[in-house]
């Protein structure tokens, strides 16, 4: 099955199940915009809560936040949005769609790439064994001047975005002669900047005075609280401020599922630090944070770090951590060392001082900044991904996810045999009893082989199936949902059972 088709069951998975469904669904969906479902907000919460928890708990210099949407139109001028929160767009005048021009850009740069690559595979077969890769990728003419051409359009792509210089981006387009994919012609508008920020008003009056944006990132809430919180809390350096929240951006390209929205999810953590140790607490957050992924079980190789080789202007490190997605590697997480960079333009245009006394060495100075951001939305497609898998048992193709015990949305089902005979009875106190500590699940309908495949769906860990022994010597079967193995345990041991299989406390403990 190629990525593609996999990605594809990966979609109508998460719709069939109750994970993720398109907004507004009955009126046809709004583009790039998402709503979970019954399962999806259990999922979701869980890993929420698992990072809210391994933030705020197992750090004691690590406090939460919840900052409003809404904030002083002023803040998105310091913090550089207004001004510089922009994407290159450009619009194809015969299919009159709009893209991003830099994307337009990598995409052709791409498929350079998989030349290169057939280029190489083909030399393979043909020099068998001895064959060294890296050699030819260095010299074999037709390859190295695939590279040139690629490395020099990084070029013109980086100093057009950088100057502000959008007409060498459009003259780069039509001189490598990129076509629009849907209408095939090279019909193009200039590229103009389109910020993302999405705006409305404070009050009824339209006057433009009281424009309010949709917060973009959640971090500025944080920065902006960094006193408050440092004072009330009583905070010494290094300390940090974590927090969860929506955050909206009107992006040109939403494509890719949940992967690029309009609607988001982000959950920051703000480090503030002594300046001239910013460096070694990057360190120590890029390794901590990829720790964290490997947690939840993913193979190694699924993940990399990918070192921002163009840095912002104010930031002295960043890296993202990369996930393998059905689509390649891609951006789930940027671990960034951002100076006194927010800090000092909020200090500046509010005219307040957000310096941090230090009473090791009577100064005052402006914090540096390590700043670890992950969208929650993101790291639910990659555990979707990461987690379906199909199976071939006794002929028949089981589908299964494979979630870590304490983010599946149901922890375990209790399924009475039969519909008769006092099994429901039994079923229901079972699950009344359990229901306080644990989610759990009832059905009675269907057969067990039914209702066993539906919670393997849905990644249910463990099934409880009440029979006719259970009356009469008060245990019941246990099935594990990886293994599919049954045993046999007692009622009265299930409560243990769950809470030692399922407990986020064993991932909060592992870390
Ligand atoms: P990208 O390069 O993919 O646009 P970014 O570098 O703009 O991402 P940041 O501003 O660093 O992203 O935001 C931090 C995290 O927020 C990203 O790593 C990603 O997980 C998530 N994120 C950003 N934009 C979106 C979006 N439109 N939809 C879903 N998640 C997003």
């Amino acid at each position: 099955m190629s990525d593609s088709n996999l990605f594809d069951k990966i979609i109508s998975h998460a719709k069939e199940y109750g994970f993720v469904f398109p907004s507004s669904d009955i009126y046809g969906g709004l583009a790039a915009v998402y709503d979970y479902g019954q399962n999806g907000v259990e999922l979701r919460n869980n890993l929420r809560q698992y990072w809210y928890l391994s933030m705020t708990r197992l750090n004691q210099n690590i406090v939460g936040l919840d900052s409003a949407i809404f904030m002083h139109p002023k803040v998105w001028k310091a913090s550089g949005h207004v001004d510089g929160f922009n994407d290159p767009m450009i619009d194809n005048k015969d299919s009159k769609k709009r893209y991003r021009a830099d994307v337009l850009i990598e995409d052709h740069q791409e498929k350079i790439r998989q030349k290169i690559d057939k280029e190489v595979e083909k030399a393979a077969k043909r020099f068998g064994e001895t064959f060294d890769a890296t050699m030819y990728r260095n010299t074999n003419p037709r390859v190295v001047e695939y590279q040139q051409k690629i490395d020099q359009m990084d070029g013109v792509l980086k100093e057009g975005l950088e100057t502000g210089n959008l007409a060498m981006i459009k003259q780069l387009i039509e001189d490598e002669g990129i076509v629009c994919p849907i209408s095939g012609s090279k019909n193009w508008t200039d590229v103009r900047q389109f910020n993302l920020m999405y705006s409305t008003q404070m009050s009824a009056l339209d006057s433009g005075e009281d424009q309010l944006y949709l917060r973009p990132e959640t971090a500025q809430g944080i920065f902006v609280n960094f006193l408050n919180v440092q004072k009330t809390g009583r905070m010494k350096l290094p300390f940090g401020i974590a927090q969860t929240g929506k955050a909206f951006r009107n992006e040109i390209v939403a494509r890719q599922f949940i992967m690029r929205m309009k609607e988001f999810e982000q959950m920051e953590m703000q480090f503030f630090c002594k300046p001239g140790t910013e460096l070694q607490w990057y360190e120590y957050w890029k390794e901590a944070r990829l720790r964290w992924h490997k947690s939840l079980g993913t193979p190694d190789s699924m993940y990399r770090y990918h070192d921002h080789v163009k840095l912002a202007h104010y930031a002295n490190a960043a890296v993202d951590i990369e996930f393998d997605f059905p689509f390649g590697f891609k951006e789930v997480e940027g671990i960034h060392s951002r100076t006194d960079f927010d800090l000092g333009k909020h200090e500046e245009f509010s005219g307040k001082k957000l310096r941090y006394f230090d009473p090791e060495t009577n100064e005052s100075y402006i914090p540096y900044v390590v700043e670890t951001s992950i969208g929650l939305d993101r790291l639910f497609l990659l555990t979707m991904c990461q987690a379906f898998h199909e199976e071939e048992v006794d002929g028949d193709t089981r589908t299964v996810l494979k979630l870590h015990p304490a983010i599946a949305p149901v922890k375990c089902a209790i399924l009475p045999l039969v519909k008769k005979d006092g099994l429901p009875e039994l079923a229901e106190k079972i699950y009344n009893d359990l229901r306080f500590d644990f989610n759990v699940y009832i059905e009675d309908k269907d057969s067990i082989g039914k209702r066993y495949r539906r919670m393997d769906a849905i990644g249910t860990p463990f099934c409880v199936t009440i029979d006719h022994d259970s009356l009469v010597n008060g245990d019941v079967t246990i099935r594990h949902r990886d293994t599919m193995l049954q045993t046999r345990v007692k009622i009265e041991e299930l409560s243990d059972i769950l809470a030692k299989e399922t407990g986020m406390n064993n991932l909060l403990k592992a870390l």
